[in-house]
C-alpha cells in the first residue's frame, strides 16, 4: 500500500481459474489431517511473487537480516496516508481544507530524505496534493471504512488486509462497496494497474463478505496527479485473482516445508533478480542483489520534483 510496487504483477494468465470455495476454517488434507491456513496479507503474498528471497528475509529468516535504511518515499506515502485518515476522522464540520497543514504536520514522518530542504519540498508538495484532493470530496459522504481492516478465510489461505478507504455508493444492485487505494509515487496509473492489483481484487472479495454486500468496484486515487483508476471486476476476475493468491500460498508452503525437511533455504527461495533490487531493503543481505547499484533512501522523493514523461 504504500510503496511503490515494482512493475509485472498482473492478473493471473492462463484459462478460467476454478471458483473460490467458502469461507471454512480448515481443508482436509491427503491423509484426512486437517492442513494449517496460510495467513497472510497482500504485501505477504506480493513479495514472494517478485522474489521469492525477499520474502524468506522479511518472513521465514529469525533473526530476519538487517533492512537499509527507511526511504523518503515511503515516509511521505505514510504522512499523506494518515493526514486523509485523520481528516476523516474530524467531524463533518470541521472537514475543511484550512486543517490539512495541522494534520499533516501532526503526523509528519521525517526519516528518509537527504536534507531539510529536500523535505519542506516535499511536505509543501504533499499539502498541495491534499488540498486538491480533498477540494473534490464531499466532507459529508462518510466512508464505510477508513484504514479498516478485512479479513477472510478460503480453503488455502486466512487473508487479512488493511484497506485505505471503503466508499459506499449507489449500483446497479443497489447500496455496493467501492475499495479506494491511495497513491503516492510519481508515475500515474490506468485501468490495467486497478484491474491487475491482487490487492485490490482481495480487499474487495474481503469486503463484500465482511459486510454482505456487492464490492466490485476497485479504484486507484492518485495524488500527485488527481486522477483515479478504476475497474469493475466480475465474480469471475475475482475468482482469477484469489486462485492465483492461493496457488502463491500453496508454493509458499511448500517451500517452507522443503526447508522444515532439511531442503537448503537458498535453492527453495531463489533470487529474482531485476530493477527492484535497487529498491529492496534486504539487497546488501542478498548475494544477487549486492551486485546491484542501490538507490539512495530520498531517490524517489527527488524524481517527484522532475516532469513525467511526455510532460513539458
Ligand atoms: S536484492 Fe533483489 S534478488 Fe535479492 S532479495 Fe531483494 S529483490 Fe530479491
Amino acid at each position: 500500500m504504500r510503496r511503490p510496487s515494482p512493475p509485472g504483477r498482473n492478473s493471473a494468465a492462463g484459462g478460467r481459474a476454478p471458483r473460490p470455495r467458502d469461507a471454512q476454517p480448515e481443508q482436509l488434507g491427503f491423509e484426512g489431517m486437517p492442513e494449517r491456513l496460510f495467513v497472510c496479507t497482500p504485501s505477504k503474498l506480493g513479495a514472494f511473487e517478485d522474489c521469492p528471497r525477499r520474502y524468506r528475509y522479511a518472513y521465514v529468516d529469525r533473526p530476519a537480516p538487517p533492512k537499509g535504511p527507511p526511504w523518503a518515499h515511503n515516509s511521505l506515502g505514510a504522512s499523506v496516508h494518515t493526514a486523509l485518515k485523520n481528516w476523516y476522522a474530524l467531524p463533518v464540520d470541521r472537514r475543511r481544507p484550512e486543517v490539512l497543514p495541522t494534520l499533516l504536520k501532526g503526523t509528519w514522518v521525517r526519516e528518509g530524505y537527504r536534507d531539510d530542504e529536500q523535505e519542506r519540498a516535499a511536505y509543501r508538495r504533499a499539502l498541495g496534493w491534499l488540498e486538491a484532493y480533498v477540494d473534490g470530496l464531499d466532507p459529508a459522504d462518510e466512508p464505510v471504512g477508513v484504514e479498516r481492516v478485512v479479513a477472510v478465510k478460503t480453503g488455502v489461505l486466512a487473508f487479512n488486509g488493511r484497506t485505505d478507504r471503503i466508499d459506499s455508493r449507489p449500483g446497479e444492485q443497489g447500496s455496493e462497496l467501492v475499495i479506494v487505494d491511495y497513491k503516492t509515487g510519481r508515475t500515474g496509473l490506468d485501468a490495467d494497474d486497478a484491474r491487475g492489483s491482487q490487492a485490490l481484487a482481495l480487499y474487495a472479495y474481503a469486503a463484500e463478505r465482511v459486510f454482505r454486500r456487492p464490492c466490485r468496484r476497485v479504484e486507484l486515487h492518485h495524488l500527485p496527479t488527481g486522477t483515479v483508476a478504476g475497474h469493475d471486476h466480475t465474480t469471475d476476475s475475482l475468482a482469477r485473482h484469489l486462485s492465483r493468491a492461493e496457488g502463491a500460498a500453496r508454493d509458499i508452503m511448500a517451500a517452507e516445508r522443503e526447508v522444515a525437511d532439511g531442503a537448503d533455504p537458498d535453492a527453495a527461495f531463489p533470487t529474482a533478480p531485476g530493477p527492484r533490487c535497487g529498491w529492496c531493503d534486504y539487497r546488501r543481505a542478498c548475494p544477487a542483489g549486492a551486485q546491484a547499484p542501490g538507490k539512495e533512501p530520498w531517490a524517489a522523493v527527488e524524481r517527484l520534483a522532475e516532469p513525467a514523461a511526455g510532460e513539458g
